[in-house]
């Protein structure tokens, strides 16, 4: 059994004034308990990332830094989006463990304890899954329900039902941070590590207040995210798509031959002609765009660009304009 960790909780943070003051009653509430009951050591402490918000997310940030020495904060130089933040606060940490969460308490604070619990047992990447996604709207849990079934269907390895509510071992960080991909997914990239995994459930509630940073938009560009940067199963398909229809047209070519040589018949005209000249082109264009997009992801990839820069840190350990991550 592993002693008891220092951990440092990641909470990345777009916007989030109107909930950040409840965040920090109950996650330090919770680091108060868990120390208590030796679940984890002295000295734990939580990593607000500011991902470049717009709002008094900052100026909350360095308040609560000056009255409490584990909160400590990370501004990022402008918004990166929640994976770039979340891995800003992971690779900036410096402790036995790193648990992630998101800001508005959506997922139960509660299952911290049984993921370090896990983590004493010798497991070093502890998923978070939701039993129950009855807070979420009809909307969000069918388009999420269908997103993990699209990236199985793709051969993506996913753990269903887990955002990126996780703890990950010093080690596993180590090893995350072997992944040079500029653009990281995490929720694929984590399984693809290896060593010793767990899972903790818990009951998904609804955002504590304020609004979802998660539109349709970024929710879209994030599953097909998560479908490129694991699987060629798109261009596959392509290819596959592309020789069915080869295939028809051969046949197609040869009763048009065998109908032209016979007397009497001819071959029909408009509909067999016009048809195919759409559909194919259709195919094509959504062909080119797929493997668009492929070539585009290289493209973004062999130019290395740093994924976030730190402009200002609060708080003990913490480094600004180190490293870019
Ligand atoms: N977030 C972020 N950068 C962004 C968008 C979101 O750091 O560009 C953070 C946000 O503050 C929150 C977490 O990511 O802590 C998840 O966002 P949200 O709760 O809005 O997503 P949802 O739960 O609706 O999917
Ligand atoms: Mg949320």
């Amino acid at each position: 059994m592993r002693t008891p960790p220092i951990i440092s909780i990641v909470v990345p943070c777009y916007n989030e004034e109107a909930v950040l003051s409840e965040t920090v009653l109950r996650l330090g509430a919770l680091l108060d308990r868990l120390e208590a009951a030796c679940v984890v050591s002295p000295g734990s402490h939580v990593i607000f990332v500011d991902d470049g918000s717009r709002d008094r997310t900052w100026p909350l940030i360095l308040d609560y830094a000056s009255r409490d020495a584990r909160m400590r904060g990370l501004r990022l130089s402008r918004n990166r989006g929640h994976q770039n933040a979340v891995l800003a606060g992971m690779f900036n940490a410096s402790s036995d463990a790193v648990v992630t969460i998101d800001a508005d308490l959506q997922d139960d604070v509660d299952a911290i304890e049984k993921m370090v619990n896990a983590y004493r047992d010798g497991k070093d990447v502890v998923y978070g899954v939701r039993s129950s996604r009855s807070s979420d709207t009809f909307f969000k849990r069918w388009t999420a329900e269908s997103y993990y079934r699209v990236l199985a269907l793709f051969g993506v390895e996913i753990v269903f039902n887990h955002a990126d509510y996780r703890l990950m071992s010093r080690r596993a960080l180590a090893a995350l941070s072997e992944f040079s991909e500029v653009n990281l997914f995490l929720r694929g990239v984590v399984p693809q590590i290896g060593f010793e995994s767990g899972v903790v459930e818990y009951a998904r509630s609804e955002r504590f207040a304020g609004e979802s940073k998660y539109p349709l938009k970024k929710m879209l560009a994030l599953a097909w995210q998560g479908v490129t940067s694991f699987s060629v199963t798109p261009l596959r398909f392509i290819t596959g798509i592309g020789t069915i229809i080869s295939c028809v047209s051969f046949a197609l070519g040869a009763w048009a031959l065998i109908m032209a040589l016979l007397p009497g018949h001819t071959v029909p005209g408009w509909a067999s002609t016009v048809i195919p000249i759409y559909v194919l082109g259709g195919v094509q264009l959504i062909g080119i765009g797929v493997v668009g997009e492929y070539v585009g992801k290289t493209y973004f990839e062999v130019k290395r660009r740093p994924r976030y820069f730190v402009s200002e840190v609060v708080g003990e350990g913490l480094v600004a304009h180190g490293r870019p991550g």
